[in-house]
């Protein structure tokens, strides 16, 4: 059965007028239950606000645990070095080894996985970066939710929005039917800024030279890997394996051979905290659009195609694989890129190259532009000064012409080029916890999270333990 195809001719039909049900009224609504959100709904509970979290799956993390997005990458500033192989190059090793530069919550969310036995601290051994455990994750994200007192509603996919001016209510398709969740300021923590674009936001949609987007991966989890047997192979074969990605000339023979048929023209995995397991991100599917529902049904098709060949090629041609297997692939395909809301200030991939500096800083990042070629093989990577980090402006959390709407995570607004850096973990954890701190202080106030002073945000967030560089808060 082939994937639905677009209708040639589409047609509009007109629905008939509904009711909804208010389900809650907040100080804060927070949309997205990803890193972003997790991030946004701490923070602005932390800042004092009543808040509701609503993610459309059943259960949190995003990208993190809905197409296990693993490891989160590093927050640290970048060492004048060359690269090392470190675990069998199993683990990132030239993206951060200096300096952490991301705190507040999305520390506290590590030490806590950590805790729970979910997660690998970062050091020198894992590259910085954080190795970690979705399925733990999912359930250290609910009892930190919990503990801050944020009530969330699960299963709740926004549709929607009412009321003027915006800010006042979002209406989520339910299995209870439409209810309305209606909040003095709202965070857009969906990834794809569909709220904010159902508010009237301007966005922007890839590549400003033919709109193309970032690739979208399937991502999935192998285990029974013997890790040994795959260092001696990588020890006989250096110029086969760079750090975390490489087998050029394996996947090369299988594709000679009609084994593999892939957009990549190497395998990329990664460890995990678990002996035996990698998390293995090498399908790619180039031309699909995140927010089009026949874009997702073809990549989801291609890519669990991509998948089986994948799983077939490690087990029959790469040392350390002979009995391993997939044991969980995510639950939806990992879509790195879809609307960039635009905001009071647009990042540039000139800012971030130039670890450029802003007076309305809220959260910082180091990791690299990085950009998996929106049409076919390759990965374009671009690193952050070493020793250094860039600001991003509370301004790029603010959608122009749309009040009582900020903007967390992916979403928020920047260029393609700035997009491929900021989009990680740590940071949009960290552009979430502004958001949350700022929203909390406009719906203490009762005014737009504009009208909000960046000096008042900062403060909040350094006594929330956000790392703002040297930045004096008033
Ligand atoms: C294949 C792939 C590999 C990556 N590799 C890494 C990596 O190794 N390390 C790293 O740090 N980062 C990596 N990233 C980036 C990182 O995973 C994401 O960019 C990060 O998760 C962004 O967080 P977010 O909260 O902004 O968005 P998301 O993680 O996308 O979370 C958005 C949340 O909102 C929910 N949602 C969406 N729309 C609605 C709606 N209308 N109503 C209700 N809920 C909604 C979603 O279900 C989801 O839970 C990768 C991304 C991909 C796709």
């Amino acid at each position: 059965m082939p994937p639905l195809a677009r209708p040639c001719k589409p047609r509009a039909i007109t629905l008939p007028p509904r009711t909804a049900t208010v389900a809650a009224d907040a100080d804060v609504l927070v949309v997205g239950g990803g890193p972003s959100g997790i991030g946004a709904a701490l923070g602005a509970a932390e800042a004092g606000a009543d808040v509701v979290l609503a993610e459309r799956y059943g259960f949190l993390g995003g990208n993190a645990t809905v197409a296990l997005v693993m490891p989160w990458m590093s927050f640290h500033t970048r060492r004048p070095q060359p690269p090392r192989l470190g675990d069998a190059g199993l683990m990132p090793s030239d993206h951060g080894e200096g300096e952490p530069i991301v705190a507040g919550k999305h520390l506290d969310v590590i030490r806590r996985l950590v805790a729970d036995g979910g997660a690998v601290a970062p050091s020198l051994a894992t590259g910085y970066t954080v190795p970690f455990d979705p399925e733990v994750f999912k359930t250290t994200a609910l009892d930190l939710l919990d503990e801050a007192g944020v009530d969330y509603l699960l299963h709740a996919f926004a549709s929607g929005v009412v009321d003027e001016p915006m800010g006042s209510g979002v209406v989520f398709e339910t299995k209870s039917g439409p209810l309305v969740i209606r909040a003095k300021a709202v965070i857009d923590a969906t990834g794809d800024g569909d709220v904010a674009a159902a508010a009237g936001a301007s966005f922007e949609v890839g590549r400003g030279t033919d709109g193309l987007v970032q690739p979208m991966t399937l991502m999935f989890r192998m285990v029974g890997f013997h890790r040994p047997d795959f260092a001696a192979y990588v020890a006989d074969h250096p110029e086969q394996w760079r750090s975390v990605h490489g087998l050029w000339d394996l996947v090369a023979a299988a594709t000679a051979a009609g084994e593999l048929e892939l957009p990549r023209e190497d395998m990329l995995f990664f460890a995990t905290p678990h002996e035996g397991e990698l998390a293995v991100n090498s399908t790619r599917v180039n031309k699909v659009l995140g927010i089009d529902a026949w874009d997702l049904t073809l990549a989801e098709a291609v890519s669990r195609r991509q998948m089986r060949q994948i799983v077939s090629f490690l087990r029959r041609y790469v040392p350390g694989f002979a009995d391993s297997y997939a044991i969980q692939s995510g639950v939806g395909i990992g879509v790195r890129e879809t609307r960039r809301i635009i905001g009071e200030y647009q990042l540039t991939g000139d800012d971030i190259l130039s670890a450029r500096k802003f007076d309305d800083v809220i959260a910082r990042g180091t990791y690299p532009v990085d950009i998996h070629n929106p049409e076919g093989k390759g990965t374009l990577l671009r690193s952050v000064p070493a020793g250094d980090a860039y600001d991003i402006p509370l301004r790029c959390l603010l959608p122009q012409g749309v009040d009582g709407v900020l903007l967390a995570g992916r979403c928020i607004s920047g260029t393609h080029e700035a997009h491929s850096s900021y989009r990680v973990t740590p940071t949009a954890m960290a552009t979430g916890q502004a958001a949350g701190a700022c929203a909390a202080l406009a719906a203490q106030t009762g005014n737009s999270p504009r009208s909000v002073s960046p000096r008042a945000v900062q403060a909040d967030l350094k006594r929330q333990g956000a790392d703002l560089r040297d930045v004096i808060a008033a």
